[in-house]
């Protein structure tokens, strides 16, 4: 099916993006790598009147180390971020989820930015930014504001953003030098959305015991979940496959996932807590090798 009809626009920087959106209202998009937009406009679920292609924007594409953080461009490719030695090395959680979203086609063309808009429910980096506490810059004709992730994810496939407003950039804190963390997901196939996902950063102490840890997951919910809940019950703990189990059973407990085609709800639980067993013993066994090191 081909999309209704609709008017393209290439702003060639941000303020004339911004100009566009503020111009056209709810009748505009933002179109950014395409991936989720372009099929939801074939299929006539969106149909905007004037789609504002912020592609061209150079200054929404980059990788930078700057005062302890990691910043990221809304444009950033999916391929870039998996590529990055830079981000590899501090945040590899991120080059991780990267590497796990959908195929080669979709990682060429999708953006960081996107999949965080997009707030599909079984996204990938949802899971990242939260474990990782990331603040998201955003733009609009009011000026810039920052959300830190816990509150960007409103519900299914809507963020706190306002419709005038663009996401600019994803400020990613350097976790502690004494942490490690991983992005685990369960897929059905290759290249298919997460049936659960999870992101876990633990750093260890003198002692070995838990100093700092962030936890995220996806489909546990409608939204992206922080895990707080496990986050508290390893916080100032030695981590024994006895706790990490416990960690299974709260997130379990807690979840009430979406029932779909990759699951009902109850398979998705176990899912849920399986995968975040196996991220918390990854996340573990890479601290304590680093601690070795
Ligand atoms: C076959 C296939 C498999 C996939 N598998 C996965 C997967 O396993 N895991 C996963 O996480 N994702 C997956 N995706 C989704 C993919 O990651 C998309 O790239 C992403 O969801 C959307 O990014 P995009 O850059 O293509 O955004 P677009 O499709 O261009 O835009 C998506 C939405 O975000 C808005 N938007 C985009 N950029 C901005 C911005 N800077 N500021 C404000 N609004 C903005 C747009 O207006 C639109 O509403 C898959 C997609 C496909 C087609």
């Amino acid at each position: 099916m081909y999309p209704a009809v609709f008017e393209y626009l290439k702003p060639s920087s941000i303020s004339e993006a911004i100009t566009l959106l503020q111009q056209h209202g709810e009748d505009a998009k933002l179109l950014a790598g395409g991936q989720s937009l372009v099929p939801m406009m074939k299929l006539r679920i969106a149909r905007p009147r004037y789609l504002i292609d912020i592609h061209r924007i150079s200054d929404l594409n980059y990788i930078r180390e700057q005062a302890g953080q990691i910043r990221c461009g809304a444009m950033t490719r999916h391929v870039q971020i998996e590529e990055s030695e830079l981000i590899r090395d501090r945040v590899p959680m991120l080059c991780e989820a990267a590497s796990a979203i959908g195929d080669a086609q979709v990682r060429n063309r999708g953006t960081l930015g996107g999949g965080l808009v997009e707030a599909d429910p079984s996204g990938d980096y949802g899971a990242v930014v939260l474990a990782l506490n990331a603040q998201m810059k955003c733009i609009s004709p009011r000026g810039e504001r920052v959300i830190p992730a816990a509150d960007f994810f409103t519900f299914a496939y809507t963020t706190a953003l306002e419709s005038d407003e663009i996401l600019t950039e994803v400020i990613f804190p350097f976790p502690d030098s004494n942490s490690a963390g991983v992005y685990l997901k369960l897929e059905r196939v290759a290249g298919d959305f997460a049936i659960a996902g999870a992101a876990v950063q633990i750093g260890l102490g003198q002692n070995g015991v838990c100093s700092t840890v962030g936890v995220g997951v996806t489909g546990a919910a409608t939204i992206p979940q922080k895990a707080v809940s496990v986050e508290s019950l390893l916080q100032g703990k030695k981590i024994t496959p006895q706790l990490i189990d416990e960690a299974g059973r709260l997130i379990q407990e807690g979840a009430e996932p979406i029932e779909d085609t990759r699951g009902s709800a109850s398979y998705k639980k176990k899912a849920l807590s399986a995968i975040l067993r196996r991220a918390i013993a990854e996340s573990l066994r890479r601290a304590e090798a680093k601690r070795s090191s």
